[in-house]
């Protein structure tokens, strides 16, 4: 049986999950209005991926027999200073996901909880993978600089995310 007080925790990253998905998808309509279609489509799949980790922790709750409690998504904000700015709150955001997911993993720990554990093994490799993928967009980013036609050449590539 899982504790309660893991299901607790759960349940909060469930919102985390949606708020990331949600900050993505302001950051995709942020990108339409820079003229930046490869950027807006990035952060779009990006967040469809958010949408579905939230469900991952959904579907693993029921599977457990516990309770789902969604609770409100915070409003994401919907400006930045300049199109950089947006890459390093990804960033940001990411390092603080990779934070609650790891006290997720201590408390499973802490509950000799194996099955959660596993469960949560998942998304620690994830975290690695989605650090490093915008920590590369951002260091290409910081060697363009305003050179507006390697933003051009990044967004093209950006674009090609399925
Ligand atoms: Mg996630």
């Amino acid at each position: 049986m899982i504790s309660e007080h893991i299901l607790v925790e759960l349940n909060k990253q469930i919102t985390k999950e949606f708020y990331s998905a949600y900050m993505y998808l302001s950051m995709s309509c942020y990108f339409f209005e820079e003229g930046l279609p490869g950027f807006q489509k990035w952060f779009k799949a990006q967040a469809i991926e958010e949408c579905q980790h939230a469900m991952k922790f959904i579907n693993y709750i029921i599977l457990q027999g516990g309770k789902i409690k969604l609770e409100s998504v915070e409003t994401p904000p919907n400006e930045w200073e300049c199109n950089l700015c947006v890459m390093e709150t990804a960033l940001e955001h990411e390092k603080y996901i990779t934070r609650c997911i790891e006290e997720l993993y201590k408390l499973a720990e802490n509950y000799h909880d194996k099955a959660t554990e596993n469960f949560l093994s998942e998304f620690i490799d994830e975290q690695v993978e989605e650090e490093a993928i915008i920590r590369d967009i951002i260091r290409r980013l910081n060697m363009i600089g305003t050179n507006s036609s390697g933003w051009v050449l990044v967004d093209k590539e950006l674009s090609e995310r399925n």
